[in-house]
């Protein structure tokens, strides 16, 4: 443990992987596998574990950061594509066996929060973070203020219509062409799949980023088409929110050469402008927004509108 004196303990739950930190040091982390094949039930005992690991005093607060759907008024987890809860009442069950306070909070607002109320960004008053993973999640700030209706909910970025006609490529969500279909991580390794037909071992995006580079048609097809969708979505919604920032964050984006040249895309379209910056907490801007909302954290609280009810 760091031995600071922290308010709490912050918890970020993702498809892959569940990461927890004190609040006061929230750059100590401890990680452990998401094993969602063990089921609603075994993925609420693997977050107690993570809690656990920092011996949880009560009366504490802890701030869980998830992805999916939230009903944060209720505490419950309403549904995730890539976790098992579904109507899950997340808070209820972690403060009964912790005898802490428990927040929830989506996992692409706690990282709006960590990157957007950061001090050295305090002139920007309207800006987005969008993060670019298995899936694709929004967070928007409006004049200094969280906009809690706008984000990562399933109608939202990643299921923006970017293609149409019989041959644009089908989304996890019903839906063709949708962003999430074509850009995100999971969108791109279907893709290539589809045009290559390979069977055996499914190809990781950084695999797929390996073949674009050495000049595979294929690869660079999905890798161009991924980013040109992008780049199209992220302009419609800089327009939209008529930000003066844009964050980009997520494991798509640390591929060689992606944050490059999304950029030049970006810039092709919406001009010198508006700041197109990488996340300042890298790959843990999540975890810093719940620990930084577990502190109380001025900035951030600064940020929080008073309409932090409903289905978010
Ligand atoms: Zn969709």
């Amino acid at each position: 443990m760091s031995g600071a004196v922290r308010a709490g303990i912050a918890v970020d739950v993702g498809g892959t992987k569940i990461e927890s930190a004190e609040s006061a040091a929230p750059d100590v982390v401890h990680r452990i596998p998401t094993r969602v094949d063990e089921g609603a039930a075994g993925l609420t005992r693997q977050v107690l574990s993570a809690i656990d690991r920092w011996a949880p005093r009560p009366g504490e607060r802890i701030v869980v950061a998830s992805a999916g759907h939230l009903d944060r008024a209720a505490g419950r987890v309403i549904s995730a594509a890539n976790l098992p809860w579904r109507d899950h009442p997340l808070v209820a069950t972690v403060a009964a066996a912790t005898g802490c306070e428990l927040e929830l909070i989506g996992d692409a607002t706690a990282a709006t929060l960590a990157e957007l109320a950061h001090p050295s960004r305090a002139r920007h008053r309207d800006g987005l973070y969008v993060t670019m993973s298995t899936g694709i999640g929004m967070g928007v700030i409006r004049n200094g203020l969280l906009d809690w209706q706008d984000g990562t909910g399933e109608r939202e970025l990643g299921h923006l219509r970017v293609a149409t006609g019989d041959d644009a490529a089908r989304c996890g969500c019903g839906r063709r062409g949708c962003l999430e279909a074509y850009s995100s991580g999971a969108g791109i390794v279907r893709r290539y799949l589809d045009l290559t037909g390979e069977a055996g071992a499914e190809p990781s995006v950084a695999d797929v980023a390996a073949a674009a580079e050495h000049g595979e048609p294929a690869a660079r097809l999905v890798l161009d088409q991924a980013l040109d969708h992008l780049a199209t979505a992220l302009t419609t919604a800089m327009t939209r929110v008529r930000a003066t920032i844009l964050v980009l964050g997520g494991g798509v984006l640390r591929q060689d050469g992606f944050f490059p040249s999304l950029r030049d895309r970006l810039r092709a379209r919406i001009g010198p402008g508006p700041a197109i910056e990488r996340p300042i907490h890298g790959s843990h801007s999540t975890l810093h927004g719940a620990a930084a909302l577990c502190e109380h954290d001025p900035h951030v609280m600064a940020a929080l509108t008073h309409d932090q009810e409903g289905v978010r």
